[in-house]
């Protein structure tokens, strides 16, 4: 039996991870299952990412349900019950805050151990799904690694039990370091279109994704606007249901916007190296460019990562307010451009640190950390009428 079983299921997922399952993979003192909860699954959503950072393929990959989110969760929770019953892992492995995490009560229910990377990250706006994912899997987990000391005592100030909390840094440094040779070569993977686009002119990035943004037709006209305020040429790489909100609400972005299919990693690296800032909802790519040097405009209410308003490499945008003049932010993040900070989010050893632990931890025989060890009687049926 191998000794862990890993769980993910979106893009940012894989590429966040991708060093530890190398790092797993490599080591001679621990077994795992890679297994794919199936939340993502278009190439480029997925595939593109195992070959361009030369993941192996899943073990195991869930067929499950994604006719909408309850959907998707409990069919989450019911393969993953069902698999551990052939698996007995010691320990089950999830990263970060969407539909997959809620996996862990498939995992709970066979009194295996949890354990959760990213942990304690807080935006402390309980309308976001994802504050009350982070928060269930934190509190059922029995080992969290949480990026930096300020998410470890937020994890605290609930209540969560000091020796479960360990302190990585941010993986996705480690990631950017590695990659980054490969970032500058990245630009051979592009589209001819994505190329001819930009034709060495000046250019801005931009992703948009989050729920709140796009399902909500005045933040969605709001995030138009700003993007049509810009003079420069934007590439904007964008997802499937966001195509199709833009459609529904009948939003149209001018000519100077290229809009694109979502594309693989080391394209995307390429072009965030390259453009002179990045206009975002999402959480990673804000990550990146402030690790990278490049500013951002970030397109949200709340974050749970402040740390890129706390060195200035970032400008709030928040779509959901009246907003009248928007070309105010452009102006502000254009007087970024020529700005240095020190990014905050770790230093590039992160995933050795977590690996390392899961070793120990697999070895010591001591994954249930806390309130777990007086069990002194059989659990196996305690979730039984
Ligand atoms: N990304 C990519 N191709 C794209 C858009 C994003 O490879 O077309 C990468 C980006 O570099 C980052 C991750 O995907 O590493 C971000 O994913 P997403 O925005 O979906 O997730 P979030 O971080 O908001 O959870």
């Amino acid at each position: 039996m191998k000794d862990l079983g890993v769980i993910l299921g979106i893009r940012p997922d894989v590429i966040r991870a991708s060093k530890i399952l190398n790092l797993l993979s490599e080591s001679s003192d621990i077994t795992y299952d890679f297994i794919w909860s199936g939340q993502h699954y278009s190439e480029n959503m997925k595939d593109v990412f195992f070959s361009q950072l030369n993941l192996p393929k899943p073990d195991y990959e869930f067929q499950i349900d994604t006719t909408n989110d309850s959907t998707i969760v409990s069919s989450i929770i019911k393969n993953t019950y069902e698999h551990l019953e052939k698996n007995k892992y010691k320990a089950v492995v999830f990263l970060g805050d969407t539909n997959t995490v809620m996996g862990c009560i498939g995992v709970i229910q066979h009194n295996i151990p949890v354990v959760h990377i990213e942990g304690c990250m807080r935006s402390y706006d309980w309308r976001m799904p994802e504050e009350k994912y982070r928060k269930t899997i934190d509190h059922l987990s029995d080992r969290i690694y949480a990026y930096l000391d300020s998410y470890k005592n937020q994890g605290l100030n609930e209540g969560i039990s000091e020796n479960v909390i360990k302190v990585t840094g941010n993986p996705i440094v480690d990631i950017i370091n590695e990659n980054h040779n490969l970032f500058d070569t990245g630009g051979e993977y592009l589209d001819n279109k994505i190329l001819d686009f930009i034709n060495s002119d000046n250019f801005t990035l931009t992703t948009s994704h989050r729920r709140e943004n796009i399902l909500d037709k005045k933040s969605l006209t709001n995030i138009v606007n700003l993007l049509n305020q810009s003079e420069s040429k934007i590439v904007f790489p964008m997802g499937y249901k966001t195509q199709e909100q833009l459609k529904e609400f009948n939003l149209d972005l001018k000519s100077n916007i290229l809009v694109t299919d979502p594309i693989g990693y080391l394209e995307f690296m390429y072009l965030m190296k390259n453009s002179d800032y990045v206009i975002s909802d999402s959480g990673t790519v804000v990550e990146e460019a402030c690790i990278i040097g490049k500013p951002s405009i970030q397109m949200r209410h709340s974050t749970e990562r402040p740390e890129v308003y706390d060195v200035s490499s970032s400008i709030k945008f928040d779509p959901s307010e009246d907003i009248n003049d928007f070309e105010i932010y452009i102006n502000k993040v254009n007087k970024l451009i020529s700005n240095k900070w020190e990014q905050p989010f770790g230093d590039g050893k992160s995933s050795e640190k977590i690996v390392n632990d899961l070793v120990e931890l697999s070895k010591s025989d001591t994954f249930f950390k806390h309130h777990r060890n007086d069990y002194s009687y059989d659990v196996s049926n305690a979730f039984k009428e």
